[in-house]
């Protein structure tokens, strides 16, 4: 949900994590065993005419994902270093996985932009300069934003052409607007929300960050995942985390465009906005 972070991982945080990995026996599998490692699960196309909005942090609705599924999204990219290193990680594992690029960081890395797409990963797009936030934007400044970094990481990607490749898009810091909503509906373009995090924009070691991220994973069992590729803490924790899920039976579904809706679970009743209650303690 930030992108003005430095990148942390102290020599010390490195250590840990040299054993978390080992623990994880990423190294010296033999050709079968590495095959079975694999985390890839099926693959969603999602698309349409008019928005769709999922994530049931911030909507009563989410991608229809079964039990052991989950879809890996990574904000506010791409960054050399921390990003890289997440690539890598997912790379080995087969994982597929959604970012959502900050078009200044694109223009800034666009070799990484090109990697992320050649390597199977779904491009999104996560406004020009992430402005924090878009409340506090006019319309037809949310709306520069958001076109200005679609550009922006199509041209970064070597893409020509005035459509959307991939329209997929997130909010900064969640906080939409009825009005950029609708313009999102009328471009067609599916908004991600979340369904659990890892709470990684707060600082803490790799090691703790997985336990709490597992905890809420094993507890919903499922779900559209937000983590932040620019964090050193998260680049930190990814092989650990890919190797986690491995353990626990969990599949990676990849979320591709396509032409269709995509099927939709409702959120249980009673159900209210997390994010909004979190944008407005920020106001
Ligand atoms: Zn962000």
């Amino acid at each position: 949900m930030q992108n003005r972070r430095t990148q942390r991982g102290p020599i010390h945080r490195r250590a840990a994590l040299a054993g978390l990995a080992a623990s994880a026996a990423v190294a010296a599998l033999p050709a079968w065993a590495e095959a079975r490692r694999s985390l890839a699960g099926r693959t969603v196309l999602a698309g349409g005419p008019g928005g769709v909005f999922v994530g049931l942090q911030s909507h009563p609705q989410t991608l229809a994902l079964e039990d052991g599924e989950v879809v890996l999204t990574l904000d506010d990219g791409p960054l050399a270093g921390p990003t890289e290193r997440v690539l890598e990680a997912l790379r080995l594992h087969e994982a597929h996985a959604t970012f959502f690029l900050i078009g200044r960081n694109a223009l800034h890395a666009p070799g990484i932009v090109r990697r992320m797409a050649h390597e199977g990963h779904s491009v999104g797009h996560h406004t020009m300069n992430h402005p924090w936030t878009l409340r506090q934007r006019s319309f037809e400044t949310g709306v520069r934003e958001i076109e200005d970094g679609i550009r922006a990481v199509q041209s970064a990607q070597g893409l020509a052409g005035p459509g959307i490749a991939t329209p997929f898009f997130r909010f900064p810091g969640f906080a939409d607007t009825p009005e950029l909503n609708g313009w999102l509906s009328q471009h067609d373009m599916l908004v991600f929300g979340s369904d659990l995090w890892a709470s990684d924009w707060t600082p803490m070691s790799p090691e703790r960050q997985l336990s709490l991220l597992m905890q809420r994973l094993n507890r919903a069992r499922k779900g559209i995942i937000l983590l932040h590729d620019v964090i050193g803490q998260t680049a930190a924790m990814m092989p650990a985390f890919l190797a986690a899920l491995h353990a626990g039976g969990y599949k990676v579904v990849s979320v591709k465009p396509g032409s269709a809706r995509p099927a939709l679970a409702s959120a249980p009743q009673g159900w209210s906005s997390h994010t909004e209650r979190m944008i407005r303690r920020r106001a």
